[in-house]
């Protein structure tokens, strides 16, 4: 990650073409230049060369309108990344003004009690004790070969505690050894470094290094795109070790169990469609892993929406934009059920806790009869006992 001035030479090439309209997903819903990456970048030009002197509150809310979904980079003739210049004006709002709003409330804490709601850490255990049938013999912070990560926003929020009860479910039967951290699991940082807190986000690294290091574990595997995001890029800019910790998204250690057929499903009709989370797909390129997993279900029949894999549209729920922007994280939300029904699908699986969070939300508020499935949910489900 590098600091706003170090941008100065890829705003320069912004042409002003305009083809990010086409793929920036605020734009979508809003058709406004503040919300595009093309009007985002000059209004971070203006600041850069003193045209805007001070950060008023309509200027950090712009910067905080994007996703950071990175969908516009992919597209950009001359190459210019709108998500990291966004990311790093952050950091200068944050140095400038402090942090503010919901996301003081995260970075107060995360500090205090290690997660991004203020629950009290032993309530990371609750989704275990909320299983339907109790898994015996679970490990919580013993050696093994993983480390499973669940994440905040899964082991808090109980509509999300059906992905850990899931993931830990199939694990167990396909025989994997692996450990949870339970009430010692802590944020990742990934919410705080997005926020512009880079030196927070750092400590939360920090942490979780020096967790894994302690119960002598070389491999994290995790349900949570961001969290693998975070750990695999960010992690070993922030902190410098000499063993670094091996990271592994659920999706892909699925498919390994799929193909070597540790997992095996009933056969099902039905025709479903991928959201492709923008932390898993286009920042970390595994596209291919949660459709072979889906397809590798017998009866089961995949149709690609429009915007599918690098064009993939951001559920709504990047870059913190639910917390600072409830209603336009929603019309982001809802203009991707859009997308899904018009495949025919019944059935949109995704493989992240946010996007299942936001799109059912969306799909609800849209009446929209579509059903919203985290992958591990999926598989459970299919799984042949
Ligand atoms: S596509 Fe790239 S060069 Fe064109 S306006 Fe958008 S950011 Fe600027
Ligand atoms: S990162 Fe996403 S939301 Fe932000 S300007 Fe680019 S396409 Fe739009």
């Amino acid at each position: 990650m590098k600091e706003l001035k170090e941008y100065k030479e890829m705003i320069s090439k912004c042409s002003k073409c305009g083809n990010c309209q086409y793929y920036c997903p605020t734009f979508k819903v809003s058709r406004i230049e503040p919300f595009v990456a093309r009007g985002r970048i000059e209004l971070v030009s203006a600041a850069l060369d003193g045209r805007i002197e001070e950060f008023s509150d309509l200027f950090m809310k712009r910067m905080n309108q994007c996703l950071l979904c990175g969908n516009c980079s992919q597209f950009c003739p001359p190459g210019v990344e709108a998500e990291k210049i966004i990311t790093a004006m952050r950091e200068e709002c944050v140095a400038q003004k402090g942090v503010t709003g919901v996301l003081k409330n995260v970075k107060d804490s995360v500090a205090a009690v290690g997660n991004i709601t203020g629950d009290a850490p032993a309530n990371r255990m609750l989704w275990l004790e909320n299983m339907a049938e109790p898994l015996k013999g679970l490990k919580v912070n013993e050696p093994a070969e993983y480390a499973y990560l669940a994440g905040c926003v899964p082991t808090l929020y109980p509509s999300s505690y059906s992905i850990p009860q899931a993931f830990v479910t199939i694990l167990s039967n396909a025989g994997v050894s692996f450990t949870l951290l339970g009430a010692e699991e802590i944020c990742c940082g990934y919410p705080l470094l997005m926020g512009g807190m880079r030196e927070e986000a750092k400590i939360a690294a920090l942490k979780n290094i020096n967790k894994l290091k302690e119960l002598g574990i070389k491999k994290v595997v995790t349900t949570c795109p961001s969290c693998y995001h975070m750990w695999k890029d960010y992690y070993p800019e922030l902190v410098e070790t000499d063993e670094p910790i091996e990271v592994v998204h659920a999706s892909v250690l699925l498919q390994e169990l799929t193909n070597k057929n540790e997992l095996q499903f009933n056969e099902k009709k039905l025709v479903v469609t991928y959201h492709d989370p923008c932390d898993l797909g286009r920042k970390s390129g595994i596209f291919d892993a949660p459709r072979e997993i889906l397809t590798s279900i017998p009866g089961v029949e995949l149709r690609e929406m429009k915007f599918n894999r690098l064009s993939a549209m951001c559920c709504g729920g990047g870059g913190n934009l639910e917390m600072n922007d409830a209603e336009l994280s929603s019309q982001v939300a809802q203009e991707r059920i859009k997308q899904a029904i018009n495949t025919g699908a019944t059935i949109l699986v995704t493989s992240c806790q946010q996007c299942k969070r936001t799109l059912q939300n969306a799909a609800r508020q849209m009446r929209a009869r579509i059903k919203i499935m985290e992958l591990n949910e999926m598989v459970k489900e299919n799984l042949r006992n």
